[in-house]
């Protein structure tokens, strides 16, 4: 008997999500009304903010969050190095420029050091990214900001439920963007939010979200808006999620103790930890090894999809107009450690449908490759 392939996710949804879904089709009511002024007020209490508005994807959370902070043209945006692509190209939806800085080696966290000196005159915010399911040091980001006056975006895409000294990620900044993709710890298929605390921002995102108009409608637009609106259909199936939200936590963090126990005494191989005065919400189990392409293709023989850690973005053939436009920021030198990150880390899975034993399995498969070594 061959056993069943493990993927790297699998999102948790049962009968529940798709009733809800149906409800919402039948109650005739599909695009933004009940469900999602429902969503939205659990969220807010949930992430600790007063004020969240939703976005398609998470990318486009970003990109509104950066509209509603002015930020256009000519700004320049700190962003790490070691994050989804999405971070960094929301910046030139906005209009901006990001400028990359490396992570911290050890916590692959955004290096706060590493941003004070990529600050210019240009410079208008920093975005630190909560990254694999770990805070960054918001303590460190926000005395940063406040040096500079730089306005904070949070990416908190993977930071649902992840908590710095007690309070949720995404409340910490200026604004906080979440994603709701497919792979992240609540999803809603496609989706994203914005929260901010300020009411002036909250109001430019309520414009540039809903074609510059406060009212639906109308055909006078008072100010230049976009469409960044979802559905209920999506916000019904977070509903759903939102009460899962513990128990999905839980069994994440369950999967990668029992990783971490498995793994703390094989030569060679590191569990990447959350950083000092966070909570976990693993993202992914990233493990850190010289080996990691082999260990890679050893897995994939056992049926056990991996996936690689971010791809360094100052090397991403993508960004070639503004490496051509400024090459000493491109220069791999300033970039030990997402280099050797993306080269050494990769990614186990911990989605809460796993089974204990298929932990095992995983678990007992790479450590028969550390044996080997
Ligand atoms: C998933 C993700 C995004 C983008 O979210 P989408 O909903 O896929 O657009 C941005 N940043 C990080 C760190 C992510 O993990």
């Amino acid at each position: 008997m061959t056993r069943p392939r493990i993927p790297q996710v699998r999102p948790t949804l049962d009968g529940r999500e798709a009733e809800a879904a149906a409800r919402t089709i039948r109650d005739n009511w599909i695009t933004e009304g009940p469900a999602s002024r429902e969503f939205a007020r659990q969220l807010n209490a949930l992430i600790d903010v007063p004020y969240g508005v939703f976005a398609p994807n998470g990318t486009l959370a970003l990109a509104l969050g950066l509209m509603a902070l002015g930020i256009g043209p000519g700004d320049e945006v700190i962003v790490p190095n070691m994050t989804f692509v999405g971070s960094a190209t929301s910046v030139l939806l906005a209009g901006g420029t990001p400028v990359f800085v490396d992570v911290d080696g050890e916590t692959f966290q955004i290096d706060v050091t590493a941003a004070e000196r990529a600050v210019t005159v240009r410079t208008r915010a920093i975005m630190p990214v909560h990254l694999y399911g770990s805070a960054c040091d918001m303590r460190a980001v926000s005395a940063c900001a406040a040096r500079h006056g730089l306005k904070i975006i949070e990416d908190a895409a993977q930071g649902i439920g992840v908590t710095f000294d007690g309070r949720p990620v995404g409340g910490l900044g200026d604004v906080g963007c979440f994603s709701f993709f497919a792979d992240k710890t609540l999803t809603t298929g496609e989706g994203g939010y914005v929260t901010c605390r300020d009411p002036a921002i909250h109001d430019r995102l309520l414009l540039l979200r809903n074609q510059g108009r406060r009212d639906r409608g109308s055909f006078v637009h008072p100010a230049i808006g976009y469409n960044f609106r979802i559905t209920d259909v999506q916000a019904a199936i977070g509903l759903i999620q939102l009460t899962k939200l513990p128990s999905i936590i839980e069994r994440k963090q369950r999967i990668w103790q029992a990783y971490r126990r498995r793994f703390a005494s094989a030569a060679g191989l590191r569990v990447l930890a959350p950083i000092a005065g966070s909570n976990y919400v693993p993202f992914r189990c990233v493990v850190i090894t010289e080996h990691a392409p082999e260990l890679t293709r050893h897995l994939e023989t056992c049926g056990i999809e991996t996936r690689a850690v971010f791809y360094p973005l100052h090397r991403q053939p993508c960004f070639e107009a503004l490496r051509d436009h400024e090459p000493a920021r491109f220069d791999d030198r300033q970039y030990p450690n997402s280099i050797g990150g993306a080269e050494q880390g990769l990614c186990l899975p911990v989605y809460p449908d796993l089974s204990d034993e298929e932990v095992d399995y995983v678990a007992d498969a790479v450590l028969d490759f550390i044996a080997q070594q």
